[in-house]
């Protein structure tokens, strides 16, 4: 099979983070995030976001990132308002709610993966009475399940909207790096400045070995996060390897390149869907992954080829995702395969 589209996490480690990893598996060093290479990432993180006083932690992946955020923000009889398509809502096993105790997630509508403004105001309004659970907090994905980005006004109205209803505001970061290479705007503006209050920060899909950052713009919100994070399981003993990848992404602004790189390959691939007729791209592409509506049969007919992707979103939905890793030649032996997908399809009915 090929696996070159099926996620951003079926890619390798970047040579800009693999080179740091190795650096930093050299000799003896303190233990548990104690060590230089973590102090030095965290500082990364902090120059790179222009938050002096941002608190960063190291999980091992995303659900951990989110679910101990979520945890950390709330107490069991809350609840978090997220869009029906999140991660947090869909792919995580019920994570965020098993670590907070049982907080409730609402699901919120909105076009293309984005969460719509309003629905915080409409989901906070059902109910105040104490028959159910109270909102604390709004959680946006960013770039969306759906490939989509929210450009920093769109982060600040949602993060108004919560304010006003007194709820925190937290990020699904795991693809992060690719909205801000995408918009083109500062990390700092796409975040904090926007009203984000905590982040994860997604490594693994921009082409770390593993681990994803939690950092926290106010550190009256990050209070005991440590203990939080030992006991889920997520204290690395060996934290170095968790941490020094973000050295070597961080420097001189590779990550965004990387992720720059991996939204060109999907443009380049959406570009290309355009001219197939009976392909029809379901969002707009705004970062690393492109959904086409294709012929049941036609999907059929590329895994039999040994093309793997997602077929989700309903009947006739396929996921593509690029990474740091996808080259131009991927991307038009993709396309060639769908064209010829097609047309066998089309000269033998009898291809179920
Ligand atoms: C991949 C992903 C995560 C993290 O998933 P893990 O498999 O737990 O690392 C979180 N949020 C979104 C939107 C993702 O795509």
């Amino acid at each position: 099979m090929r696996y070159d589209f099926a996620s951003d996490n079926t890619a390798g480690i970047c040579p800009e983070a693999l080179d740091a990893f190795l650096q930093a598996n050299a000799g003896c060093h303190a233990s548990y995030g104690q060590d230089d290479w973590t102090v030095q990432a965290a500082d990364a993180i902090r120059q790179t976001f222009e938050h002096p006083d941002a608190d960063v932690f190291f999980v091992f992946n995303g659900t951990a990132a989110n679910s101990l955020a979520l945890a950390s923000l709330c107490q069991s009889y809350h609840s978090v308002i997220c869009h029906e398509q999140a991660h947090v809502e869909t792919d995580e096993c019920g994570g965020p709610e098993f670590f907070s105790n049982g907080t409730k997630l609402l699901l919120g509508r909105g076009p293309n993966g984005k969460l719509w403004p309003d629905e915080i105001d409409r989901l906070v309004a059902r109910r105040s009475d104490i028959h159910y659970p109270k909102p604390k907090v709004v959680t946006i994905t960013q770039s969306t399940e759906s490939g989509t980005v929210y450009a920093p006004s769109e982060v600040a109205e949602l993060s108004a909207h919560a304010r006003r209803h007194g709820l925190h505001v937290h990020m699904d970061g795991a693809r992060f790096a690719n909205a801000c290479a995408s918009l083109g705007c500062s990390p700092a503006a796409l975040s904090w400045q926007a009203g984000v209050e905590v982040l994860s920060l997604g490594g693994t899909k921009l082409g770390m070995p593993v681990g994803e950052a939690i950092v926290f713009f106010d550190r009256s919100l990050s209070e005991d996060f440590a203990y939080r994070c030992k006991q889920a399981g997520q204290l690395a003993s060996k934290m170095r390897y968790l941490s020094a990848p973000w050295v070597g992404v961080l420097k001189d602004g590779i990550w965004l390149r990387h992720a720059a790189h991996a939204n060109a390959m999907a443009t380049r691939l959406a570009e290309g869907f355009r001219q197939i007729p009976g392909i029809e791209l379901l969002f707009p592409v705004e970062a690393n992954a492109v959904f086409a509506r294709i012929d049941s049969r036609v999907q059929r007919r590329l895994s039999a080829m040994g093309w793997a992707f997602y077929g989700f979103i309903n009947e006739g939905g396929a996921r593509f995702v690029c990474s740091w890793a996808t080259q131009a030649d991927d991307v038009d032996a993709l396309l060639q395969a769908v064209r010829e997908a097609i047309i066998e399809t089309m000269a033998d009915p009898s291809i179920r």
